[in-house]
């Protein structure tokens, strides 16, 4: 087990086990990744630096987030389930832990502009909020399709003075968004810094976004230990790209006794195209700029990913989370939309808390896994609040 305790950081060219690493062409990009490397490891220990973080991550964001015992939940189903409460931040999810680390950083490095992509632009908000306090201009590709489909967000990123811009290539979403948003980068890193939504991307961006969301596994251990004397048995979170996970993770690793279990969308079933667990079905392959399991054809060709929560349909997923699967730390198991669905209602009725559908996954999980384990203790990440699925929801369910 000793190699966990040392697989925090990467090594220095990015690498978790075999994944990770900076798949870059450009010397000039590289450069000034190794600028924002080096930045990055000065400030994560500078006293002004965490002083200006800690004060908005607690009167602006709201933490620590709290951790409930959802009594009637673990009645129902004969275990002990907590949840961390992160669907309560500003913005309604996690993301805003990241997105205003990266800010900051972006100040830091003397940037006038962040760049982002957004999927169901989630991200997309945490980023033009993020930048909208720090006086930063903000760029946000999309996807034609996303942004038709998710107007309430494309309408919130606009109010906080972000510019949309629109993605029309190939599939018209994430991916594409991911392409144009990096390709604008390359052209315009001297005043911009890219903001990536999770913990993906060439390094140093997986670690420096796993450092931020850190805090979620900081904060959970604490709380889970003060509040009932031991820690969790099981510990589960779900997974796109993988930050709200690495995130809670972290703050267990090192604890043998915890299991933990990421939960990957199995979307419609099993088969390429349906799903994007890819963790599960993924083979090694190299996009945007790093090496993870990727949901590929036998050609090679990188699959379309596809989930009922937008925030999990990526086809790869962070370095880190495959490093920790090929060393046996974390279980990674999968949830369909029908049951992620289940889970929605279930959370909504029984503890009257709407959670996001991607969150709906890890609920799902637990209840899956309460039959087997009767009478453990759960604790299950909620990473984001559901009001961006209720039209959806609503348009899609016979209630
Ligand atoms: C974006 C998002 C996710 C998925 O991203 P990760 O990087 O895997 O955490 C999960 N939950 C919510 C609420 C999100 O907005």
């Amino acid at each position: 087990m000793n190699n966990i305790l040392n697989s925090e950081l990467p090594t220095k060219d990015g690498f978790f086990g075999e994944f990770g690493g900076q798949y870059v062409e450009d010397e000039n990009l590289k450069a000034e990744f190794k600028k924002i490397y080096e930045a990055f490891l000065a400030i994560k220990d500078d006293k002004d630096f965490n002083a200006e973080l800690n004060y908005l991550l607690k009167n602006y964001v709201g933490r620590p987030s709290p951790i409930y015992f959802a009594r009637n939940l673990s009645k129902k189903y004969g275990c002990d389930i907590y949840l961390k409460r992160e669907d309560l931040n500003h913005t309604g999810a996690h993301k805003i832990n990241h997105a205003l680390g990266e800010a900051l950083l972006a100040k830091k490095l003397g940037k006038k502009k962040i760049i982002a992509e957004t999927g169901a632009g989630q991200h997309g908000v945490a980023t033009a909020t993020a930048a909208a306090l720090m006086g930063l201009e903000c760029d946000i590709y999309m996807g034609e399709v996303d942004i038709k489909k998710e107007k309430s967000n494309v309408d919130k990123m606009k109010i906080l003075g972000a510019n949309i811009i629109p993605v029309t290539a190939g599939s018209k979403t994430l991916k594409e968004a991911v392409d144009a948003s990096f390709a604008a980068y390359s052209r315009e890193y001297n005043d911009a810094i890219y903001a990536i939504g999770s913990v993906v991307g060439p390094h140093p961006f997986p670690m420096i976004i796993e450092y931020f969301q850190s805090i979620i596994g900081k904060e959970a251990r604490g709380q889970f230990l003060s509040e009932t004397g031991e820690l969790p048995d099981y510990v589960l979170a779900c997974v796109g790209g993988g930050s709200n996970s690495i995130g809670m993770f972290n703050g267990f690793l090192k604890d043998e006794s915890v299991k933990l279990v990421g939960v990957e969308p199995m979307g419609k079933g099993e088969k390429l195209g349906e799903n994007a667990a890819s963790l599960t079905y993924g083979k090694e392959g190299v996009l945007h700029g790093f090496k993870c399991l990727l949901l590929q054809d036998e050609k090679g060709e990188i699959a379309d990913a596809y989930s009922i929560a937008s925030g999990l349909d990526y086809p790869g997923v962070g370095p880190k989370h495959c490093h920790l699967k090929s060393i046996g730390r974390v279980d990674y198991k999968t949830v369909t939309d029908k049951e992620a669905v289940d889970a929605f209602f279930e959370l909504s009725r029984l503890e009257g808390i709407i959670p996001a559908l991607e969150s709906s996954h890890a609920v799902a999980m637990a209840i899956k896994m309460a039959k087997d384990f009767q009478g453990k203790k759960f604790l299950v990440n909620l990473s984001g609040r559901g009001d961006k699925d209720v039209e959806f929801i609503l348009n899609s369910q016979n209630i």
